[in-house]
């Protein structure tokens, strides 16, 4: 175990051993314990230039982040210098662009295609290999945009799409389509249309504020969406959908917390995929959001050479909970154009999935989805724990592959008296009646 000391020393650290994942990693029960108890890690940049510039005050200034994004190839070698792959970065960046923040940057230990962090965030020219079952919008949101920027697919819910931009743009991105446009945010006209096709559709109870990086906003506009969201009576909840407490947690301010608070009942999801983005400032970020009320859930993306091995998401779903954030979804690459190097056969979900059953909290464990094309919608794959029904028992695989024999009740009728259902039910201000 290695103390890392330097620009964090100030917390206690436990920085943890990733084994480097082999190409085709078994899953076995005999692997050496996981080192480290805590997930939080720190190491000094690997760049000079970083390091230099993580002890200046506008490090932790958000703004400053976003301003120093890396953008260009020539930016990307003047913090790492022995970045040799010219070529290969600007084969892509006319088709999708890069942008790297300075912390995120820091958080690379190897300038390779075999560092998590460095996979995530620069481009490869394998992003352009283009195999034909890859299309541009797999999840056909386009076809259920009513309005635009608005993704109605599921009836009670409704996802807005309020700017193009990301602080940081991942390699892997399933809404490509958005995110390599130019960053701009949405218009007030456009709002109002979204605003006025929610009100008339009472069947939506949950919006979901998304993007690009809807946390790249600044506060007033996000907080002008939020109270158009929020004034409409039938909207229950709201959720944020955000990498930003993983790209740059510096944006997690006070005046944003003090924003957020204001529009409960609000969720934040985010989206942390590897244990070497679990460092002090997300911590921090979290927390903040944590105690600000805001309950926090985390949607990974299953990709190869970064997570696609189960200890590396046992640390992973470990550390996360640690940090008061639920392990919600694990997905399944979406089939877009330049994550061809990124999938894993489903098989591989699966196994990590039946992994981490029994072994880990209930808490600490995700949902594994696949998010099926041609907007098929969001599926759940499970390891099949039935082994055989009938209608009078259930054989079902147990924990340590242990076979249980289930009886089923004799005879089974609900209790419940169909006319009972009071869920769903208005109170005065429109939003749905919790049932006592
Ligand atoms: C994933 C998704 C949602 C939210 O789904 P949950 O399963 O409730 O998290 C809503 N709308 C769209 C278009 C989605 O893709
Ligand atoms: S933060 Fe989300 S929307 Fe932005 S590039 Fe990453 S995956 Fe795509």
């Amino acid at each position: 175990m290695i103390h890392a000391a330097g620009r964090h020393a100030y917390i206690r650290i436990h920085a943890m051993h990733i084994p480097s994942i082999p190409a085709s990693s078994e899953v076995t029960d005999d692997e050496p314990p996981l080192s480290g108890s805590t997930s939080i890690s720190s190491f000094f940049p690997l760049s000079p230039t970083l390091t230099g510039l993580t002890k200046r005050p506008q490090w932790h200034d958000w703004r400053w982040q976003m301003r120093h994004r890396i953008r260009t190839f020539s930016q990307l070698q003047s913090y790492f210098p022995s970045c040799n792959t010219e070529a290969g970065v600007c084969s892509v960046l006319p088709v999708f662009q890069m942008a790297i923040t300075p912390y995120y940057a820091s958080l690379m230990r190897s300038f390779d295609a075999a560092d998590a962090i460095f996979r995530m965030a620069v481009p490869q020219p394998h992003e352009l290999a283009h195999p034909s079952y890859l299309t541009t919008d797999p999840l056909c949101e386009e076809e259920h945009m009513p309005v635009p920027h608005l993704v109605h697919r599921y009836e009670d819910r409704a996802l807005l799409i309020t700017t193009s931009s990301c602080a940081m743009y991942c390699r892997y991105c399933t809404r490509k389509r958005v995110t390599r446009q130019r960053e701009k945010i949405i218009t007030q006209e456009q709002l109002a249309r979204i605003v006025a096709y929610i009100r008339a559709h009472t069947e939506i109870k949950d919006v979901i504020i998304s993007g690009g990086d809807p946390l790249t906003l600044s506060t007033p506009v996000l907080d002008m969406i939020l109270a158009a969201i929020r004034a409409i009576p039938h909207v229950d909840i709201i959720r944020i959908g955000t990498r930003v407490p993983v790209t740059m947690p510096m944006r997690i301010t006070e005046e944003l917390t003090n924003c957020l608070r204001r529009y409960h009942p609000l969720w934040i999801n985010t989206h942390f995929n590897h244990p070497w983005e679990l460092t002090p400032e997300s911590l921090s970020a979290c927390t903040q959001l944590a105690d600000a009320g805001i309950p926090l859930g985390n949607q990974s993306v299953l990709l190869r050479g970064v997570n696609d091995d189960p200890h590396v998401m046992e640390i992973l779903c470990r550390g996360l909970v640690q940090m008061r954030v639920r392990p919600y979804y694990l997905f399944q690459c979406d089939l877009v154009p330049g994550v061809e190097d990124f999938r894993t056969p489903l098989a591989r979900g699966i196994e990590i999935m039946s992994y981490m059953r029994g072994r880990l909290s209930g808490l600490a464990i995700p949902l594994f989805i696949v998010d099926a094309p041609e907007g098929g919608g969001k599926i759940p794959l499970l390891p099949d724990y039935v082994a055989y029904k009938s209608d009078t028992h259930t054989l079902l695989h147990g924990a340590d592959g242990k076979m249980c024999r289930y009886p089923e009740p004799n005879s089974y009728e609900s209790g419940l008296i169909p006319e009972t259902p009071r869920a769903g039910k208005k109170n005065r201000n429109g939003r749905t009646k919790i049932l006592q």
